[in-house]
């Protein structure tokens, strides 16, 4: 198969732009999703550009440490939950959604949300339930009704060992030291003024596996453009300065990962991406899954406007005829 014949097998092993529609529920509109036995991997690994602060807990110490495991696979590793993946993404995501929004349909984003899914939708606490980003994320409305998330994500771990690539007060230059966010500047500046923090530091590379059930071109070419806009934007905690990546897209493919991200920090190790790309191997109950590799997921991309576009039709058919 050439490159465009692999993306056409490719779509054709996706669900339809139409499983994105709310449906009314109890006269509530919502996108529940439609299961089918298809999925979407997509493969990758992502290295820190700058300082990156994995916490996966809130808290307003003057100390923050970075998350790790110990003792992974040989080495003490940072980790990278995927509860955060998630949530750094599904925010990107609906910012791209409504960029598109106003881009494409020449509406205002809020305005757009009311007439198509009954209100405007806020991450966390305030949900629609019946937009695109839910029906990929998943939500909840309370009394009113929920939909399941149809994108999966695992913690991955730093593939260099903590000792190399957290700074540390073990490090000799020590933790960073910023303002405290709670500062009370109308008193002298002490010790408390001040907060301590480890960082990861740039060039670590984290792989990841992200897996989306029931996919649509429409969510994969959106969830790859939201993974770009959510390295410019930063991961980590104080994101607007910090956690910022690149991110390196290896395959994406119809069928399951016969590998876990645990496979691929010891091919990672090695440093040779060519080994690893050859172990990525996927398998489909329902077909010969078809696997999209580097340069050609670029074609995917590609597609995004497009398949933007079919969403904005099916959502309002009478429109645009
Ligand atoms: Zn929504």
């Amino acid at each position: 198969m050439n490159n465009s014949e692999r993306f056409d097998a490719f779509v054709n092993q996706l669900c339809d732009v139409e499983t994105l529609v709310p449906r009314d529920v109890k006269k509530k509109k919502i996108a529940k999703a439609i299961y089918t036995r298809n999925i979407a991997t997509i493969v990758g690994i992502k290295t820190t550009t700058g300082r990156f602060l994995p916490v996966s807990h809130e808290g307003y110490s003057n100390e923050t440490y970075v998350d790790k495991v110990y003792e992974l696979l040989g080495r003490d590793r940072a980790e990278f939950i995927g509860r955060k993946l998630k949530g750094i993404e599904r925010r990107a995501h609906m910012t791209l959604f409504r960029e598109m929004i106003e881009s494409e349909n020449k509406t205002e984003w809020r305005q757009f949300f009311e007439n198509n899914f009954g209100k405007e939708c806020m991450i966390p606490d305030n949900l629609c339930i019946a937009c695109w980003n839910c029906s990929l994320f998943g939500g909840l409305e309370p009394g009113k009704g929920a939909t399941f998330s149809r994108i999966r994500y695992f913690d991955t771990f730093s593939v260099e060992d903590s000792a190399t690539c957290i700074q540390t007060d073990d490090s000799p230059e020590q933790m960073a030291i910023g303002n405290t966010v709670g500062e009370d500047l109308s008193v002298e500046r002490s010790e408390a003024s001040f907060h301590r923090y480890e960082y990861v530091k740039a060039g670590t590379r984290f792989p990841f596996i992200t897996i989306i059930e029931s996919p649509t071109l429409l969510d994969v070419a959106g969830y790859l453009m939201s993974v770009k806009l959510a390295d410019q934007h930063g991961y980590g905690k104080y994101s607007a300065n910090h956690g910022k990546f690149t991110t390196q897209f290896l395959a994406v493919s119809t069928g399951y990962p016969m590998f876990s991200v645990l496979d691929m920090l010891k091919w990672a190790e090695a440093d040779d991406n060519s080994q690893l790309k050859a172990n990525l191997k996927f398998e489909s109950a329902l077909n010969e899954p078809v696997t999209i590799l580097d340069d050609e997921i670029e074609l995917i991309q590609g597609k995004l406007n497009e398949a933007f576009q079919s969403y904005m039709k099916v959502l309002n058919p009478a429109e645009g005829t």
